[in-house]
């Protein structure tokens, strides 16, 4: 199976059931105030987050992220990985924990700040934000990630700010670590 060819988003109301992309105030709520709203990534400031940081290997190189959502992560490539074999090797990441605000909105932070999203990609570069069509490695990933509680970027409501190869944890997925003293 190619992971890399170029594949028509599904609509949003596919993807995603049941899950919401938690806002900055649920994530306030959550963890707190993760560090400084840079525009590119900063060192977190958040004591809680940083203590529960911990690494996950994809392609060969360490990111850190929320222990929780990193492992949840691992699990989901796991799955993938029996059901298309070689799909985790072929995996690339482009990154984890960043501390800083969304693109184009300076006041919001990206859930990337707390540690609890990661960018995935197949072959030399990722499909940019707002582009309408994903990898068909990428769209292999979704259903193991929906059914560990991870929100997909794919399914971004609001159009241009579709993002095929941003997973994050959902707000269903924080309330139950935070209920459970997960986090
Ligand atoms: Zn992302």
């Amino acid at each position: 199976m190619s992971f890399t060819s170029n594949v028509p988003l599904p609509s949003p109301n596919d993807v995603n059931t049941d899950l919401t992309s938690p806002s900055q105030h649920a994530m306030m709520h959550f963890l707190g105030v993760p560090g400084a709203l840079t525009s590119s990534c900063s060192d977190s400031t958040n004591a809680h987050v940083r203590e529960l940081l911990s690494p996950i290997t994809i392609g060969g190189a360490t990111f850190h992220g929320l222990k929780p959502f990193v492992d949840l992560v691992d699990d989901a490539l796991t799955d993938a990985d029996n059901a298309h074999p070689g799909i985790r090797a072929a995996l690339r990441c482009d990154g984890v924990i960043c501390v800083r605000h969304q693109h184009g909105f300076p006041n919001v932070f990206s859930n990337h700040s707390w540690g609890t999203a990661i960018d995935l990609f197949f072959g030399n570069a990722p499909v940019p934000q707002g582009n309408p069509t994903t990898q068909s490695g990428i769209l292999a990933l979704v259903f193991h990630f929906h059914k560990r509680g991870l929100f997909w970027g794919g399914g971004f409501h609001k159009r241009s700010r579709v993002d095929s190869m941003h997973f994050e944890a959902s707000e269903e997925l924080m309330a139950k670590l935070k209920n459970d003293g997960d986090i």
